[in-house]
């Protein structure tokens, strides 16, 4: 193993760097080059660290390459597709970046339903390109997550309850395995690792591909609507949201009001409901599911409207990166109590970006048997998260204790976590991820596929002895 703080200079001096140059149509990027400082910047800000290398393959080859030179070297290798992990994954402090950003191939079957896509896409790219077919498979709520983080860890978004988690429309995928093969992966070539992938998170080897269904999803009604944040509003959204057709799924932002142009100005800083909500079915009966919504109080900015798929993507801001806390956690009910809580605690903070998100499941997702994939909290009915932005060390421990004050001030008895909505919280939160067998289960598939843990920065299943 080298040294880490010499390990750019070991690498540039020694054999591997010179190969992996000459073997390589991607791009290797090194402390000296230019464009290193972006090439090591992730979504998530406060990261601040140096690796010795970062490479962008062309093929998945390319990327066998790339884990062998990581097995060889024993350095850390951080496996990229969008950037977002929320821990700070995908880059290393002093080891290899294998970064995906440059695989981003989709082929489209559109008559056969099915699209490969290389995993350096992201969720945006992939949706606007299915949706020139009037076809989707469903991602998350932000287009510039990759396809690559979200898949392996489940994928909860905008269609969750009509088509399920991103893994349930999972067919197929390549991976490279640590011992540098690329295998064929679905139901029937390694079907272990086809259920680990699913849920699993980046444990078990690099995904260079992936298969899904598409669904015909074109026209939906759906959109943003924004409703004032008191206790009662909260709990009817969510009773609402559970009561709708499962077309509709729903993302429920309790949150002070960010200072949006289409917002009074009297509106900046008070509670509101920022609501993503989108009904992938017949106009007039998503008219219809989204009537008892809007009934709730008086919208203070209504734009559902029929409108494409793709469009639920808002634009985004580049060099946007927030330094945030969180805390995930699932719920049975978000009652008049639990939204009074809810309420009280986004009033005592005064985080600038603080906010309870909420988002009712059920629907396909829970139809799934819970162990047929590692994702194994199908029956949950609510998925929360909540976070506080935070400027510097100091700020980020009182927005540190008041996430987890707010957390226990919700907690039903559930310490269930969504991985990919977990931060650096170490191994006991992991495995909050996967309960009962399902751990041990994963724990028996990495022994197999990398019994040496290559595969250790990210939300970390040690192998079973
Ligand atoms: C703004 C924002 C919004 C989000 N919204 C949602 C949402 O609506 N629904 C939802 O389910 N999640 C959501 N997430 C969470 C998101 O799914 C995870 O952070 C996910 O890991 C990000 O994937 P990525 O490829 O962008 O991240 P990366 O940081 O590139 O990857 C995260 C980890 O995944 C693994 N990984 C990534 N690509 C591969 C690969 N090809 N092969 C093997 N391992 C790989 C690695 O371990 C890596 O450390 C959101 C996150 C953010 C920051």
């Amino acid at each position: 193993m080298l040294p880490k703080n010499k390990n750019a200079k070991i690498l540039g001096e020694g054999r591997w760097l010179p190969e992996l140059r000459a073997a390589l149509n991607g791009r290797v990027i090194t402390p000296d080059d230019a464009g290193y400082d972006q090439a090591r910047t992730v979504f998530i800000g406060g990261i601040d660290r140096r690796p010795a290398v970062i490479v962008r393959p062309a093929n998945a080859s390319e990327v066998a390459r790339v884990v062998s030179l990581a097995r060889e070297s024993g350095l850390e290798l951080a496996v990229r597709s969008g950037g977002h992990s929320g821990a700070g994954h995908s880059v290393s402090e002093g080891g290899i970046v294998l970064d995906l950003g440059d695989m981003r191939a989709l082929e489209i079957d559109a008559a056969g339903r099915t699209a490969w896509a290389e995993t350096g896409l992201t969720a945006g790219e992939y949706t606007t390109a299915a949706g020139e077919y009037g076809l989707a498979t469903g991602f998350g709520d932000t287009g510039s997550v990759g396809i690559g983080g979200l898949t392996l860890g489940g994928g909860v978004g905008f269609l969750v309850r009509k088509h399920g988690l991103t893994i349930d429309d999972l067919l197929a995928a390549e991976v490279v395995t640590a011992d540098g093969q690329l295998l064929w992966v679905d139901a029937e070539h390694h079907p272990d690792l086809f259920w680990a992938l699913r849920g699993g998170g980046g444990n078990f080897g690099v995904a260079t591909r992936f298969q899904f269904r598409l669904h015909e999803v074109d026209t939906i009604v759906g959109g943003m609507l924004i409703l004032p944040a008191t206790p009662e509003v909260v709990a009817g959204f969510i009773a609402a949201a559970a009561a709708a057709p499962e077309e509709l799924s729903t993302i429920a932002n309790v949150m002070a009001a960010p200072p949006m142009p289409f917002l009074p100005a009297e509106q900046h800083g008070q509670l509101i409901v920022l609501a993503m909500m989108a009904y992938a079915g017949e106009v007039a009966a998503g008219e219809r599911a989204l009537a008892p919504f809007r009934a709730l109080a008086e919208p203070i900015a209504d734009m559902l409207r029929p409108m494409r798929y793709p469009e639920m993507y808002l634009p985004e801001q580049e060099d946007y990166h927030p330094t945030a806390v969180g805390r995930t956690m699932f719920v049975d009910r978000i009652d008049g109590d639990a939204a009074g809580t809810i309420v009280e605690y986004l009033q005592a903070s005064d985080a600038v970006v603080r906010v309870a998100q909420l988002r009712v499941l059920g629907g396909a997702m829970a139809r799934v048997p819970v162990e047929a994939t590692a994702f194994a909290h199908r029956r949950s009915r609510i998925l929360v998260a909540l976070a506080a932005f935070y400027d510097g060390p100091e700020d980020r421990a009182v927005r540190e204790a008041w996430v987890a004050d707010f957390a226990a001030a919700l907690d039903q008895g559930n310490s269930a976590a969504y991985v990919n909505f977990l931060g650096d919280e170490g191994l006991a939160r992991v495995r909050d991820a996967y309960p009962g067998s399902t751990w041990e289960r994963l724990a028996a598939i990495k022994a197999h596929y990398d019994p040496t843990n290559l595969f250790r920065l990210n939300q970390n299943i040690r192998p079973a002895i």
